[in-house]
């Protein structure tokens, strides 16, 4: 934070109140009070007035935004905060990703959105976890239509990604990959997972995803729990194995799964070998990603 930041911060604070106070956007008056105006015969002054009010805390929070943005550019997941989207579905090198939640069990040191608040302009820091499936399935088509008009061929993709955990959510998850599934056959779907799933439903969940789930992505990110515990942070002690037991749970079941490693965080640098065979151990595909500072 610099000296400008400081000194914009009291006006920031109270352009703020103003917009929080006052529920923070514009908005027409709720139908009762509209009621009541008509009522006693006088609903243009009011509602005249009720207009400018919120036209002016409209006002406010974008100016509000654009003073953060410019006097606070080093914090961009103030911005992303104030500017959330709920963006659930979104574009990224011609596949579609799916971004489900910002809740994670673990808390991973290079975790890209401890840096950045969007990925290639898609803010993906959500405003509330109480998106359904519904909700992920209008976004989705509206994607497609657009996928299909810019690029004139269909997608082949599908992968459940952001700025969260998508096993947080997997009843959402199931249900948004059996439409995906039953829509559009020809889609591979894959799911980024930290593999924790199991551990946080107390059961296998691992068959409920057979015919929904073509690959699983998940982070093994250690030879040892230790190299582990360094570099993902999670929530709760037994991770690693438990990260380890869901791969073999895939592999198990029929489904193809990748373990993958991010190698090279600011000079971190993991035992490859070990991994390597670890993964192929558990009946895993092995990946090494190369660590970016932009992330991609
Ligand atoms: S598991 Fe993924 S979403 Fe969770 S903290 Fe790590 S990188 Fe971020």
């Amino acid at each position: 934070m610099n000296d400008a930041c400081f000194a914009s911060l009291p006006l920031c604070f109270f352009t703020s109140s103003c917009v929080f106070a006052s529920g923070g956007a514009y908005s027409a008056p709720p139908p009762q009070v509209a009621e009541l105006f008509l009522k006693l015969n006088i609903y243009r002054t009011p509602f005249l007035i009720y207009h400018y009010y919120s036209y002016y805390n409209l006002i406010l929070n974008y100016f509000n935004i654009i003073l953060v943005k410019y006097f606070c550019a080093c914090d961009n997941s103030v911005i992303g905060r104030l500017v959330m989207a709920n963006i659930l579905v979104y574009l990224l090198d011609g596949k579609i990703y799916i971004n489900l939640t910002n809740r994670c069990t673990n808390d991973c040191i290079f975790c890209l959105r401890k840096d950045k608040s969007d990925v290639k302009g898609q803010e993906l820091w959500l405003d509330n976890e109480n998106s359904t499936a519904k909700d992920v399935i209008d976004q989705f088509e509206d994607i497609i239509k657009k996928h299909v008009t810019l690029h004139s061929s269909p997608f082949t993709e599908v992968i459940f990604c952001g700025y969260g955990e998508p096993m947080m959510k997997l009843d959402v998850l199931k249900e948004v990959a059996k439409h995906i599934k039953e829509n559009y056959p020809d889609t591979k779907i894959r799911v980024n997972t930290n593999g924790h799933a199991n551990f946080v439903y107390k059961r296998n969940v691992v068959p409920e995803l057979k015919g929904l789930v073509d690959e699983f992505s998940v982070s093994l990110n250690g030879a040892t729990k230790e190299e582990y515990d360094e570099l993902s942070q999670p929530k709760f002690d037994e991770a690693y194995d438990e990260m380890k037991k869901f791969i073999k749970a895939c592999s198990d079941e029929g489904i193809s799964v990748i373990a993958s490693v991010v190698e090279g965080y600011k000079g971190r640098h993991l035992d490859l070998e070990k991994c390597e065979q670890i993964a192929n151990d558990l009946g895993a595909k092995f990946r090494v990603r190369e660590w970016i500072p932009a992330g991609y």
